[in-house]
């Protein structure tokens, strides 16, 4: 097992995050004196994590003394409402839940972000333990502290910051996750290679698809390391959004339907290295290797109208009036932040498409 330590120079304080087999059935013995003894704790999960492992993490806290409920919500990115977020208020003061209790959120990305939302704002903050059980959890929504819920104005509009009391990535919980979850995940792997990781990088490369132990937890230091820097998402930690700019594109084009979160990532990292290399900022052939993993891990090339994502990469949240920006690599292992026109910008894609 893994252990690392997520500090941070802005607030005091730090939290574990354990990764490795059989964390799920060691939850409560994990979770030790976070565990309320005179408060309820409370377990969100979702309509498919929740009869796979459920039992098994309730059974631990109980063990541990844990007076433990459960709160299901359906599966997917559509129970990341303000609606779903109001009836888990509505099932915390039903269960008696109080400031000095615990709430797990056990699932995958939509879990941990509206699980941590109302654990958060839930009597202006309940601690809040999260138990990711996807690839993508694992290696990014469980780290930073992020936490939302979608409006009808676009994805993420409305959340807060809240780091964990503590982390528990179980890897095997992954061996249950639909293969294309799975690659989904894949590519924000790959993405902290690329931005950060030249070994992690060529390790994926010499075997392709597959994460383990060693994996899942230098994707998780890679990420603390940067968001410890800059836990407000003010600076260094654009860099995670390598592959995302494009991304975001790609997944408003087609109505957040047609390809996945990590797909239209894959897809974004492809374009950001073609990008990059057109500017004569990063290494020749970097774009192809990236598109030679991701398509070696299951996830789409680029395709479409690659010109016509530029209006919407001038809409992303992180844009300007004139200005983008843009998170390019040097080389494989390092990223660069360019700032860009819109009207450079549709050049650079125009002419990428043109190969
Ligand atoms: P993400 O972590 O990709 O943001 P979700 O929270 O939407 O995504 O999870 C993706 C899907 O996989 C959901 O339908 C969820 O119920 C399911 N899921 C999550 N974890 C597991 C698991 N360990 N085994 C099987 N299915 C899972
Ligand atoms: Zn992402």
């Amino acid at each position: 097992m893994k252990n690392l330590k997520v500090e941070n120079t802005a607030r005091a304080g730090s939290y574990d995050i354990l990764i490795g087999p059989g964390l799920l059935d060691a939850a409560g013995e994990r979770l030790g004196a976070f565990i309320p003894q005179n408060d309820k704790t409370v377990v969100v999960s979702d309509e498919n994590v929740y009869p796979l492992y459920g039992e098994r993490v309730m059974r631990s806290l109980a063990g541990a003394g844990a007076d433990v409920c459960a709160v299901l919500i359906p599966p997917g990115e559509g129970s990341k409402t303000l609606k779903q977020l109001g009836v888990l208020y509505d099932m915390f003061a039903e269960i008696g839940l109080k400031r000095g209790g615990l709430v797990l959120a056990l699932g995958g990305g939509v879990v941990g972000d509206i699980a941590g939302l109302a654990a958060a704002t839930y009597m202006r903050g309940v601690p809040l333990a999260q138990l990711p059980t996807t690839v993508l959890a694992q290696v990014d929504s469980s780290v930073g502290g992020k936490t939302a819920v979608d409006t009808p104005a676009g994805k993420n509009m409305v959340g807060v910051f809240a780091r964990p009391v503590m982390v528990l990535a179980d890897t095997d919980a992954l061996s249950t996750l639909p293969p294309r979850e799975y690659a989904s995940g894949m590519a924000e792997v790959i993405k902290y290679g690329a931005i950060a990781s030249a070994d992690l990088f060529a390790k994926l490369e010499s075997s392709p698809g597959m994460v383990d132990e060693d994996i899942i937890a230098e994707c998780c230091a890679i990420k603390a390391a940067i968001v410890a820097e800059d836990e407000f998402d003010t600076g260094r930690r654009q860099l995670l959004n390598f592959g995302h700019t494009f991304g975001h594109a790609i997944e408003t084009t087609y109505h957040f339907e047609k390809y996945t979160h990590g797909e239209a990532v894959a897809m974004g990292m492809v374009i950001a290295a073609g990008a990059g290399e057109f500017l004569g900022l990063t290494e020749a052939g970097t774009s192809e290797r990236i598109l030679r993993l991701t398509g070696a891990c299951g996830l789409p090339a680029p395709e479409g109208n690659l010109p016509g994502l530029a209006q919407y990469v001038a809409h992303d949240k992180k844009s300007t009036a004139d200005a983008v920006t843009l998170i390019l690599l040097e080389h494989i292992g390092k990223a660069a932040v360019r700032r860009t026109t819109f009207a450079e910008l549709e050049k650079i894609l125009f002419q990428i498409s043109e190969g």
